[in-house]
């Protein structure tokens, strides 16, 4: 096994990460500043930045903008972009437009991605995926969809309510799921509505937990008789649940890779307060309760690194079926993990930490999502038992 990059890999991951240190870093309390008053113009002075040190998309193919570095690429470098909470959206790597690009490169006809995918490559767009509906609609489980398409003539029509389509407010294009048939597994088909169709009701963006920041606006829609030709649906009709899956398994490894970079930097910012502050006649650092405390988040979040990369691996030798598991357990251990990190980082700057003068306690109410977005903790154990049980995971791998 062996765990070093090629050289022009290690070479951009530094270039990368010198980006993030003396552009986005600086820059993320004034981008986050504009971003509450609905203006961009320091995100995007970072884009053009951004792209003009040829970083943009840089996982996608060269065609569209990008390097080709497929999915171990994007581990290295969405680390790094991850280390700032705006950092993803200045090189146009951050979710959900990032996993709606992988999704119509996967999916779309020519004609489709040069409509939809480009302007989101381009960055002139944004989308949102619409999958989740309040309840009794579908949530952790996707099969109690709701929404429906119905044919009528040469179109369909869709009906339906959503919640949490994140982005969904300011976006351009919506990746709706919607109920075609009472089949269990091909009754789901994925359409592309442009936002601005007729009967396409912007109810709302509601308050969470987390704050609004840049695409990250919860969104909740009605869909009214909203009219599609053929030419919207993705794929084919019936292969809405398998797409829908394609499109959450390296979703949720991208979401791991950025959540380690910010774990990683919540922890190397506490050794600061670690090293200087004293308490009981020694630095904090000299506390054993305190030792314990840093080195389990170390340990787990080097333990997230070896699982995300493993299950990008097996993504990138095409095994994704086989690479189900693994990313259930990635995604609960590093969603986990961040959670824990923020907490501790918390606990260790005592006052400071729960202070906004200090990032964590902000950090930390965006990172509790991540036990739940993209599938929650439980749904993803109940994948990792199931196919345990049935002899298709490998642990000693
Ligand atoms: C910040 C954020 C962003 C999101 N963005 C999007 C988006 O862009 N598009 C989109 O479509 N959705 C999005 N979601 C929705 C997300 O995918 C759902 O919230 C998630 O799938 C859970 O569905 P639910 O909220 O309906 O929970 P429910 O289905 O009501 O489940 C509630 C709880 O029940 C428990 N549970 C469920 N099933 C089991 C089980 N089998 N065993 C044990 N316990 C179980 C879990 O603890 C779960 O949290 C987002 C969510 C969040 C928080």
């Amino acid at each position: 096994m062996d765990f070093s990059l090629s050289p022009a890999l290690a070479a951009l991951r530094a270039t990368v990460r010198s980006f993030v240190d003396e552009h986005v870093i600086p820059n993320e309390a004034k981008v986050i500043a504009e971003d509450r008053e609905l203006r961009y113009d320091t995100l995007r002075a970072l884009q053009k930045r951004a792209r003009d040190a040829d970083l943009w998309v840089p996982h996608l193919p060269v065609e569209r903008g990008g390097k080709g570095l497929g999915i171990m690429g994007m581990c290295v470098l969405f680390r790094e972009m991850g280390r700032s909470p705006v950092g993803a959206k200045c090189f146009n790597c951050d979710a959900p437009d990032q996993g709606n690009m992988d999704l119509l490169l996967l999916a779309a006809s020519q004609a489709q991605q040069d409509r939809w995918l480009q302007p989101l490559c381009d960055a002139t767009m944004t989308s949102a995926f619409c999958l989740t509906e309040p309840a009794p609609g579908a949530g952790a489980d996707p099969t109690n969809l709701r929404t429906r398409a119905v044919r009528d003539g040469d179109e369909w029509v869709i009906d339906g309510h959503k919640w949490y389509s994140t982005g969904a407010g300011a976006a351009g294009v919506l990746l709706v799921v919607a109920r075609t048939s009472d089949d269990p597994k091909s009754g789901a088909t994925i359409f592309i509505v442009p936002r601005d169709a007729k009967g396409v009701v912007h109810v709302r963006d509601f308050a969470t937990m987390g704050d609004e920041l840049l695409q990250h606006r919860e969104a909740e829609l009605r869909f009214e008789g909203v009219r599609v030709g053929d030419d919207a649906v993705l794929s084919k009709v019936g292969d809405g649940f398998r797409l829908a899956q394609a499109r959450l398994v390296p979703a949720r490894l991208t979401h791991c890779m950025r959540w380690l970079g910010l774990a990683d930097r919540a922890l190397s910012l506490c050794r600061e307060y670690l090293a200087t502050r004293v308490a009981f006649g020694k630095t904090l650092a000299h506390h054993q309760m305190l030792q314990r405390m840093l080195a389990e988040n170390a340990r787990d979040i080097h333990a997230g690194n070896l699982m995300t990369f493993h299950c990008a691996w097996m993504i990138e030798r095409g095994e994704h079926k086989e690479a189900r598991a693994y990313s259930s357990m990635a995604k609960n251990h590093v969603a986990k993990t961040l959670c824990k990190v923020l907490d501790d980082a918390i606990q260790i700057h005592g006052g400071l930490g729960y202070s906004e003068d200090a990032p964590f306690s902000t950090w930390y109410r965006s990172a509790r999502a991540a036990r739940i977005a993209d599938g929650p903790d439980e749904v993803h154990d109940m994948v990792v038992a199931r196919d345990w049980m049935m002899g298709r995971v490998e642990l000693l791998v």
